[in-house]
This record gives C-alpha cells, structure tokens and sequence, in this order.
C-alpha cells in the first residue's frame, strides 16, 4: 500500500521482498473493516477487493457479534476476504504502477548518514536510498538493526493454526475447555479445514510439526478426525509489542514492524493498511522537497497512539475470551453492555476504525477526523468526496459562494474544489455534526482545517500540511508572469 502511495506522488520506490512469489502459505488475516475499505476506495481501487469478498453486517469484538449497519458509511460491513486473495489484488495495483519488486531478495542490513540509506541486501548486493521504512513483519529486521525497542507485554497464551484435510467431517464450531477455546471452521472450495487450538504451553519458537497438530487435536476432541495433511501449520500467541518510536532519521516502520498484538477482532492488516495511506503522503512530500522532514514526526503522532489502542483493545478481547468462569462473566457483562445502542456503536467504531480522530487541536469536530463521502454537485456534474481523492492529492473542498480564495500560491499541490452539498453531515459514534463552510482535505482522507475561506488560518493550515507557498514569480500563468 505504502508503495502504491509514493508511486502516486510521482516518487521514485522499490519494494525489498524476500518471498519469490505473493503466494501465502495459509489464508491467515480473515477481512477488511470499513475504514480499510474506505481508503481503498478513496484510490478508486475498492471494488477490486468487494468484487473478491463478502460483505457482512457484523463487525467482532471478543467473539460478540456486533451489527454496523446503521453506520454512516457507503461501506457499513466487514468484508470477508482471506489474506492470500488480499494481497495479489494490492499487488496488482502496485504492478499496474509500475513500482518494481525486487523478489527473493533479503534486506540484511542497513547504514543512514546524512542524505541517505544504503541498504544491503542478500547476495552482496546494495541499493541506495533517500527512506527505508520497515514493512518487514513483527520480526523486523529494520526495526532491530535500527535499535528501535519494541516495548510491551510477552505471551500469556500460544495458539496453533492449521489448515488441513480431514477424512471424517469434524465437529464445526468453538469448544471451550479448561486449557482455553478452540475451533474448526470449513473453508470454502477445497473441503479444507481451518483449525486453531489454545497450546498448554507457551514459549514455542518454531512452527508445529503434523505430529503435534495431532496430539493436540486428540487431546481436544478425543480424535484427529482422519487428519491427512496439512498445506499450512503455524502458532500465534497474545503477545503485544509496539515499537518505542516509528521513526529513526531515515527509517520508518508500518504495520507489524511498528506493533504486533493478538488477531482478535482480525485489525493487524487493517491498522497496517491504514498505517501506510497516513505515511505515504507525507513521505512524498517530504522526498519531493515540498515539506520539511518534521512532517514525518506527525506520522507517529498520529499512529503511534492508533496502535497503541489496538494492542489495548485487543488484551482486552483476549482477557474477555478467557474461558473460566470468572472471564466468561464478564463476556456475559459486556454481551450485555453491547446489546445496547452506544456501547455497540463505540466499541465497534473502534474496531472498524471509522472512530479515528487525529488530535490536531480544538475546533470543529470534524478536525482531524476523517471526511465522510459525500455526494457533491460540481461545476463538472455529480461527485463523490472520495473520487476527489484518487490521485492521492490535498482537496480544499469550499461549500460555500465560490471565490473568496487565491490557490495559486499551493496550486501545484491543492486543488480547489467549489462545490454544494444537499445532505446532513454524521460522524460515526459524534452523530450529526454542522455542515462546515469549507474543510481541507489530506490525501489520506482527513480533514486537516474547518472553516470560512477568509480565515488567516487557512494558508497557515496549508503551508503546515502541504508547504510553503510558491513565490508568484515561480507559479505558471500569474499574472507577474504575463
Ligand atoms: C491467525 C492470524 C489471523 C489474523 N487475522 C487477521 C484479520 O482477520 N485481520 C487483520 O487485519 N489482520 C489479521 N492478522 C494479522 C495480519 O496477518 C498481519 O497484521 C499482517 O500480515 C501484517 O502485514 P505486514 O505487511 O505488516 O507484515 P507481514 O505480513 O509479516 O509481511 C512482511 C513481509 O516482509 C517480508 N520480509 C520480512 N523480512 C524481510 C527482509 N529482511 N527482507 C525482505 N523481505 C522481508 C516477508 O517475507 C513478508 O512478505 C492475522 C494474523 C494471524 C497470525
């Protein structure tokens, strides 16, 4: 995604990949919430991905359903669609960019000096950089090489996943026992089973063997049900790590090189997604020379607390999920609690991360968080806010008289959008707000200023997110010009 981002802004980018295909061995993450599919569709790309899933009416949190689809957006679902169908459609999308892969090739190490990265890379190879930035998983050798600490709690509980052939149908659905809860799902086409069992023990450091798989299952269910073979076996555990800080001088981390945490609530690719449409613009900018470096520190200002609510969120699910008596109360207590309106909708706001607010000081609600998708009327006919958006660049979208502004100081980088707007404006979970005269647009979908064009913050606001204002002698067409 992030290099889908920097492709957009015209920046020169390679992706470093040590996997010779996009093939995954298992389907691992399950879906895409709503926020995702919102900046998926604010490149124009979303309906690559709906076209590939399934739309459901519930979000989860701590296995309690929780239905979104009152929620005040076009995408008021979870899409169900595996990781390993995810991620060739997002490769395609980088291909059809022309950002070039470099496959089965390894980063080992790095140096950062003034005015750059040198990279090395498997083979004796190295490549010289502007940015590295670490999407290299929760093992991340970026993350370490950069002596980025990675702070949080260690495991209480290790999970086994597989997904296997069977020759007897097994028993589909959860079971709870004293050692934890355990479940085997069908997985479409192919008569493959999906199994993940809660380990006695924790600290295991290598995947499972067939063997283990076995005796776990016999030890569950009193059978392996046939078990015949197994296309893909692995553990995850309830760890939940973040990295200290998400940059480094010329290196970045997105996704789980920044924060890795238990999959409940299935928000570790998603927060990732997300991770990189907040970087990429910035990093852009800053490559281009439009924007100052310090624009990249309002990256981990922004994120860091984003993933830091999702490892909270998370422990909080797993503790929920604990099957002995006295956590399984409490998930009775908050099926409760959720079973009403506000709690439904905060907790699952959350979790769909359409809640998202970046603190970017007092003023109208909607600062800082992210611009619903209006329907406009255009000088150009109808448009939806998020076709404003396709090319990845800032919108200042006036509601009001048109004029009143001169944009041709940022002209090369804001576009100027006169436009009206018929239907009321509501924020998941704050509910209606007030129809604003006009708002700036980030590329990644948040609204960056709230007010009236003839504000003297306005410039300030756009000189801070987008840079300085072009002199009128260097803008094309002034009037100094002709
Ligand atoms: C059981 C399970 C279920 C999950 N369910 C969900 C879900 O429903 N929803 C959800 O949002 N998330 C889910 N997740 C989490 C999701 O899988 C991860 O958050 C996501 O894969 C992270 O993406 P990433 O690109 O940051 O890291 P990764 O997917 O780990 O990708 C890192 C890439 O970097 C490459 N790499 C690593 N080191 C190097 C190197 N030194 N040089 C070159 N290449 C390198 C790797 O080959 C890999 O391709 C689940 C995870 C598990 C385990």
């Amino acid at each position: 995604m992030l290099a889908g981002e920097l492709a957009l802004a015209g920046v020169d980018v390679a992706i470093v990949e040590r996997r010779t295909s996009q093939d995954l061995d298992g389907s691992r993450g399950g879906g895409l919430h709503s926020r995702t599919i919102e900046v998926l569709d604010q490149r124009g790309i979303a309906d690559r991905f709906l076209s590939a899933g399934e739309e459901h009416p519930n979000t989860g949190y701590a296995l309690i359903p929780l239905n979104i689809s009152d929620f005040p957006t076009r995408h008021n679902y979870l899409l169900a669609l595996w990781q390993s169908r995810f991620e060739p459609i997002l490769a395609d999308w980088i291909d059809e960019l022309g950002v070039p892969v470099l496959r089965g090739r390894e980063v080992v190490g790095f140096a950062q000096d003034d005015t750059g990265v040198d990279v090395q890379l498997s083979g004796d190879t190295s490549l010289r950089a502007e940015y590295l930035v670490g999407c290299d998983g929760g093992r991340s050798l970026i993350r370490k090489a950069a002596g980025i600490d990675f702070v949080g709690l260690d495991p209480s509980t290790s999970w086994m996943i597989a997904e296997v052939e069977m020759d007897e149908e097994p028993e589909f659905g959860m079971r709870r026992d004293s050692v934890g809860t355990h479940g085997l799902a069908p997985i479409e086409n192919g008569g493959l089973v999906r199994v993940v069992l809660t380990e006695r023990d924790v600290g295991h450091t290598d995947d499972p063997s067939m063997s283990e798989l076995r005796e776990a299952l016999v030890g569950v269910y009193g059978t392996d049900y046939g078990l015949r073979s197994a296309n893909w076996i692995s553990r995850f555990t309830d760890m939940a790590r973040q990295a200290a800080s998400y940059r480094h001088g010329r290196v970045l981390l997105a996704g789980d090189a920044a924060h890795v945490h238990p999959p409940q609530g299935g928000q570790g690719l998603n927060t990732g997604v997300q991770d990189a449409v907040n970087l990429g613009w910035k990093l852009a900018q800053v490559v281009n020379k439009t924007s100052p470096e310090s624009l990249l520190d309002t990256y981990h200002a922004e994120r860091h607390p984003v993933g830091a609510r999702v490892l909270h969120n998370t422990m909080a699910q797993v503790a929920l999920t604990t099957p002995d008596d006295r956590h399984q109360a409490l998930h009775t207590t908050m099926t409760e609690l959720l079973s009403m309106d506000e709690p439904r909708k905060r907790i699952a706001a959350m979790i769909s991360a359409l809640d998202i607010h970046y603190d970017l000081g007092e003023g109208h609600p909607l600062l800082g968080q992210r611009m619903p998708d209006l329907d406009l009327h255009t000088a150009d006919g109808p448009r939806r806010v998020f076709a404003l958006l396709h090319d990845a660049r800032p919108v200042l979208l006036n509601l009001g008289e048109p004029g009143g502004f001169d944009i041709s100081p940022w002209e090369n980088r804001v576009r100027l959008v006169d436009a009206r707007n018929d239907g009321g404006w509501e924020l998941p979970v704050l509910g209606e707000v007030a129809a604003p005269p006009a708002v700036v647009i980030r590329p990644d979908g948040h609204v960056a200023w709230v007010g009236e064009l003839t504000d003297p913050a306005l410039p300030d606001a756009l000189t801070y997110w987008f840079g300085k204002p072009l002199e009128a002698h260097s803008r094309q067409g002034t009037p100094s010009e002709s």
